[in-house]
């Protein structure tokens, strides 16, 4: 792997995968349901109107994966042409770090511990969950496909927009749209079929110890990562989104990471939680013993949780359990509050975990990084500035990485060889990554990522193999 290109940040889901959570947070959400079962009867609710909250997710999270809508052995074929296409004129192929995502926590105000903990407390709730929350019967069928219709209806305008800069001929146009539009029927028809329902149940008990809580956009895209990797052996290397609040996920860690296809673990902070999270510290033990890399969002954009407060926890150094509230108010942004990659010192200062093999995605953020470059000499650090902060990690911690992806600017080559310049441990920690399918959104590029990899077709070259093949042991 030495000498092989690596991207070390990539994405393979799609707008399939969103519309399918999407689907089911809102249909557990109007139950009563969401995150957690809140009984084990399983008895109807009553149902209420769908909120204007539950559409403004749907709308959101549709603008966010909107230019995805390949399935992930397409994308992972177009990500390979384009770097053949590109200069950097490899010799073999790309090899690819696809990274999960979890979202169906993003709209968790926190304040379910008493649901959660009284299905940790009976197992089988959590085994008849998939089935009974999910299972779409005569006398509901009506009711799942209104909220159905209702949240395609905000996918498909959103759709339409992002394509309609593509120049498309009106029967390309047409096409297009149609064919989204039945994709999108097919994961409803999953769902009215049961089989989301049935496949979350066949999932939880494959786990061996303990139950692990699924849903089906997830699993569907654990599984077709599984594929792809088993199909791309040595090309392929996913990593499993771990989300705290996911019931079980220390044991799919254990499943899918340990003795599975899955490379690493990813973590999404800004969705609602803290890298100090409780739930962590058991990921945390299996990464160290196992020598797992982690890679976590850092940058002040992305996919933010849309909860106006959030009820969390965070577990200190010393082991003490304290409670942690968001507020938007008082806190600006969910990005600010749980990116910050200051919140990682209790991690790394804890010595059990100091060698942690960690990837601050983003470097920080473009911004952070082009401020810290263009700092004159004389000028003070500023120590807000999260690029610096994460230089300041990796010069403590042997393990501590960063990446470049999503940094689609012209000058960006500039910055990192002033930043070197400045702080030599860049050189030997910085990596790259491309970020597709995400950085597709940026006009910039022109719909092409072939040249998002010629921006970079000077980047130090052990940031494209030695860095990430040590990053990724
Ligand atoms: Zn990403």
């Amino acid at each position: 792997m030495q000498n092989r290109a690596i991207d070390v940040h990539c994405h393979f889901f799609n707008l399939s995968f969103a519309f399918a959570e999407v689907l089911e947070i809102g249909w557990r959400w109007i139950h009563g349901d969401y995150p957690y079962k809140s009984d084990e009867r399983g008895l109807p609710k009553v149902f209420v109107i769908m909120p204007p909250e539950l559409r403004e997710l749907a709308h959101y999270v549709a603008s966010y994966f909107a230019a995805a809508t390949d399935s992930p052995e397409e994308h992972y074929a177009y990500e390979e042409r384009c770097c053949q296409k590109s200069q950097w004129h490899l010799s073999e192929p790309l090899i690819t770090v696809p990274l999960m995502m979890d979202i169906f926590f993003m709209f968790d105000h926190g304040e379910t511990e008493a649901q959660k903990a009284v299905m940790l407390a009976l197992p089988e709730i959590l085994q008849r969950d998939g089935l009974n929350a999910m299972m779409i019967t005569e006398d509901n069928a009506d009711r799942f496909d209104e909220l159905a219709q209702i949240i395609k209806a905000e996918f498909i305008p959103v759709y339409e927009k992002s394509i309609s800069a593509r120049n498309l001929t009106p029967t390309l146009f047409a096409k297009n749209i149609t064919t989204i539009s039945r994709e999108l029927d097919l994961v409803i028809a999953d769902f009215k079929a049961g089989h989301a329902a049935e496949g979350v149940r066949t999932m939880a008990k494959s786990c061996t110890q303990t139950s692990v809580q699924m849903t089906w956009g997830y699993r569907k895209h654990l599984l077709e990562l599984q594929n792809l990797q088993r199909d791309n052996p040595g090309t392929v290397l996913p990593f499993l989104a771990v989300d705290p609040r996911r019931i079980g996920i220390e044991e799919l860690v254990r499943e899918q990471v340990v003795k599975g296809a899955f490379k690493g673990v990813k973590l999404y902070p800004p969705l609602g939680y803290l890298p100090t999270h409780p739930n962590l510290y058991p990921v945390y033990r299996l990464c160290i013993e196992h020598n797992i890399p982690v890679t976590v969002h850092t940058s002040t954009g992305g996919l933010l949780s849309l909860c106006d407060t959030i009820k969390t926890q965070s577990k200190k150094k010393n082991g003490e359990i304290v409670p942690v509230t968001f507020d938007k108010k008082t806190n600006k942004s969910a990005a600010l509050f749980f990116s910050n990659p200051a919140n990682w010192l209790e991690i790394l200062e804890n010595s059990e975990f100091s060698g942690l093999h960690l990837n601050f995605a983003h470097f920080g953020g473009e911004e952070h990084i082009s401020t810290l470059a263009n700092q004159q000499p004389g000028e003070p650090d500023d120590s807000e500035n999260w690029t610096l902060q994460i230089i300041g990690l990796m010069e403590r911690f042997k393990n501590v990485y960063a990446d470049i992806s999503y940094c689609p600017d012209n000058d960006m080559l500039n910055y990192i060889q002033n930043i070197v310049g400045r702080y030599k441990i860049v050189q030997e920690r910085l990596m790259f990554g491309t970020d597709y399918i995400m950085v597709m959104k940026e006009s910039s590029l022109g719909g092409n990522l072939d040249h998002y990899f010629n921006l970079y077709t000077d980047i130090y070259p052990e940031m494209l193999n030695v860095n990430p093949a040590a990053f990724l042991g």
